[in-house]
């Protein structure tokens, strides 16, 4: 019980405790299941990519896409990243499920249109393994997609892992590969990683862009943070966009690119090509 407990604890990020409750016990025996699951999916290839477009103010088209991992499931139907994502980051079964991802989008970018940009989540456990450059690098040579055409996303978490994780962004740059913070303002948002490290952009927590109508806070934030990433020469992508209203305040706050229900749910790559065809220009109404 205090193992089960320690894992919830850890979990929950540093300093930090927990007790045993009931509820884990039972959560434990699932996530043994789901993990056998698992292993079974990556085997027989369950694990499917959607692209969620990503826009600019300038072009009607999305300039990039985020490549979002589903799990069809044959029981329990689609399976979200929310519900495998961490237990694959407990049990390692990530560092194979993200070397698939990596593999699958770069390939499959060589069919997006207009060239657009493929953006990838990697996770902590990934960017503390030796070879990930070396994957990252395979993948990008077996499917021929330019590097510049590459992106990667971390969330603030990766930060934490210390000087190798520092050593191992800089080699992704040093490839051509784009690095972005994802879910910014969150997690340990320490301005000095934006001056440190690599990256070229940071993306907007959703849960700012979610009250900016009502929340005078959320809105100086994200002013803020537009003015800060302005200022260091970084990109912004707010996350979440489900309005119209949302769109022209950030639009007029000066953000850089929008990606949000709004503008396109995350979709299989067969639809893309289809949707852009019929989809009003949302972006470009006043
Ligand atoms: P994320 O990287 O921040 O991805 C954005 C999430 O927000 C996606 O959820 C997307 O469907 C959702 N989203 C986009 N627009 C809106 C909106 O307008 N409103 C709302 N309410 N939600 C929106 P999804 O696909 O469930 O992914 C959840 C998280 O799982 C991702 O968050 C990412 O951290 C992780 N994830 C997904 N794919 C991978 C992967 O291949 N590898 C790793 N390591 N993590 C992944
Ligand atoms: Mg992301
Ligand atoms: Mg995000």
């Amino acid at each position: 019980h205090a193992d089960v407990a320690l894992y919830c604890a850890k979990s929950g990020g540093r300093g930090n405790f927990q007790f045993f409750e009931h509820g884990m016990e039972m959560s434990k025996e699932q996530d043994h299941e789901l993990q056998q699951d698992l292993d079974l999916a990556v085997q027989r290839d369950e694990l499917v990519l959607h692209y969620q477009p990503i826009f600019c103010f300038s072009r009607p088209e999305p300039v990039a896409y985020e490549a979002l991992v589903r799990w069809q499931h044959p029981v329990r139907g689609w399976v979200t990243p929310d519900d495998f994502i961490p237990l694959s980051e407990k049990t390692g079964q990530i560092c194979a499920i993200g070397d698939g991802v990596m593999r699958r989008a770069c390939q499959e970018a060589m069919r997006l249109p207009n060239d657009a940009t493929v953006a990838v989540n990697i996770s902590a456990i990934e960017l503390q393994q030796d070879d990930l450059v070396a994957k990252v690098q395979r993948a990008l040579s077996d499917s021929g997609l330019s590097p510049s055409r590459l992106e990667i996303e971390l969330t603030e978490t990766v930060l934490l892992s210390g000087a190798e994780a520092t050593k191992c962004l800089k080699d992704l740059q040093a490839l051509g590969v784009r690095i972005a913070l994802d879910d910014f303002g969150t997690g340990y948002s320490s301005l000095a990683y934006l001056t440190k490290l690599p990256i070229s952009k940071i993306k907007i927590d959703r849960s700012f862009i979610a009250d900016v109508m009502s929340n005078t806070q959320s809105l100086a934030i994200i002013q803020g943070l537009i003015h800060i990433a302005a200022g260091l020469g970084l990109k912004t992508t707010a996350e979440g966009v489900e309005t119209q209203e949302q769109l022209l305040l950030l639009r007029a706050a000066g953000c850089d690119l929008l990606q949000g229900y709004h503008l396109g749910r995350p979709m299989p790559l067969s639809d893309i090509e289809s949707h852009y065809r019929s989809a009003p220009v949302k972006l470009m109404h006043r």
